[in-house]
């Protein structure tokens, strides 16, 4: 049994820029429209509004997304003095989308919030913190060996000094898959940075669901950051230097799945043209026939992520897989704010406002009564699971469990 719906609309267009010198160009491509042409598109209905997380938090214009773009139009036009309180409104968005997929004008938000943070960080060099997030994401196998360190280091640091839960032990790059005897179809696995350290299990399990369903998974080892954070952070050069790392790495493979809803927008710019970048969910959703599932009498607790709802929109293939578990009882969590708080390095750089947007969540699953919660972004899962005992995981790991 599943409980509730939802499923707004996707607009696909990440906004990640792809190379170019600033402050004129902004890092984005010839064809990309400037931060005015895309606050243009937006007729001031406020729409948008109710769906805001931080307008709903502190039911300020200045924190919706209509107040948002005005800022931005304003700054970009030189109307505007960017003031630090101006600033400070641009940094709170937590990037969403949420506005994005109920806007009936076509406001290109995620692509407008890029080119702002693009310019911004002209403006204002990021701090020493999110400055660490960059360049360690850049670098997953040094940051896989960090996550390492940290791990046997975690137990002896306060509460304070934990900024992301544990890793497990069995951490490492996963290996390519046997070809599956029964495959008719093949894909590449994208793995990406954080989740070298924590998914080794979520890739095993993906690797069985997929030689289930008749696919065989590779794993391109010099695959690398989608750079979806350093796009959101404005650094639009790390951004195109990870992209085209990217496409050499997935050169040669026409499908290429993806296991974070975060990173999904980003990676599939970054090949578009040369592969189809789609949610593993999703694939596997159109190959239920293939998966059977042992029953499961028992309640878990579901969380979709906000790219999972409004760009990637694989919640309903989601849904549909979860149903096929005879005996599953799922309730989906839908408290507070509309978002978990993670937005991309901002449960890092403002752990506290993270925590804020994520307790209400974490009230409620405390109260279903669910041995396990599903979310199927690594950074949403990260930032859940550093809040709660109950077991976080990727709904395909789940789902890989309930093989017979
Ligand atoms: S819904 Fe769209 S057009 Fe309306 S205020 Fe929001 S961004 Fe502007
Ligand atoms: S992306 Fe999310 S937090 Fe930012 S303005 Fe849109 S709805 Fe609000």
């Amino acid at each position: 049994m599943i409980a509730r719906a939802a499923g707004p609309r996707n607009r696909g267009r990440s906004g990640l820029a792809r190379g170019r010198g600033f402050p004129e160009d902004v890092g984005v491509t010839d064809a990309a429209p400037s931060p005015t042409a895309l606050a243009d598109r937006c007729v001031q209905c406020g729409l948008c509004l109710p769906t805001c997380p931080t307008y709903r938090l502190a039911g300020l214009e200045a924190e919706s997304p209509r107040g948002r773009i005005a800022l931005i139009r304003g700054i970009d036009g030189g109307a505007l003095v960017p003031t630090a309180a101006v600033e400070a409104h641009l940094d709170a968005c937590l990037g969403c989308r949420r506005c994005e997929a109920v806007c009936p004008a076509g406001v290109e938000y995620g692509a407008l919030l890029t080119a702002a943070r693009t310019r911004q960080r002209v403006r204002r060099p990021p701090g020493v913190r999110q400055r660490l997030v960059e360049a360690l994401t850049a670098r997953p196998r040094l940051l896989s060996g960090l996550l390492t360190v940290y791990r046997e280091a975690w137990p002896l640091l306060p509460r304070a000094a934990r900024p992301l839960p544990r890793p497990p032990a069995a951490a490492d790059a996963p290996a390519s898959a046997a070809t599956p005897p029964a495959a008719d179809a093949e894909a590449a696995l994208f793995v990406g940075c954080v989740s070298r350290g924590y998914d080794a299990a979520l890739h095993a399990a993906v690797r069985r669901l997929c030689a289930a369903a008749g696919i065989a998974l590779h794993a391109p080892a010099a695959q690398t950051c989608c750079g979806t954070l350093h796009a959101h952070a404005g650094d639009a050069d790390r951004a195109a230097a990870l992209a085209e790392a990217n496409r050499r790495a997935f050169a040669g493979h026409a499908l290429v799945l993806g296991l974070a809803s975060g990173c999904h927008a980003a990676l599939a710019d970054s090949l578009a043209g040369r592969a189809a970048v789609r949610d593993a969910i999703d694939v596997l959703a159109e190959r239920v026939e293939r998966l059977r599932f042992a029953p499961r009498g028992e309640r878990i607790a579901l969380h979709l992520p906000c790219t999972q709802r409004n760009v990637v929109r694989s919640d309903g293939a989601l849904r549909r897989l979860l149903a096929r578990v005879p005996g599953l009882d799922v309730v989906e969590l839908d408290a507070g704010f509309g978002c978990c708080g993670a937005a991309g390095t901002a449960m890092l750089t403002d752990p506290d406002r993270a925590a804020g947007f994520r307790q209400p969540l974490l009230d409620q699953l405390a109260g279903s009564g669910a041995s396990v919660l599903l979310s199927a972004n690594i950074g949403c899962r990260l930032h859940l699971a550093n809040g709660t005992d109950v077991p976080v995981r990727h709904p395909l790991e789940f789902l890989a469990e309930c093989l017979p």
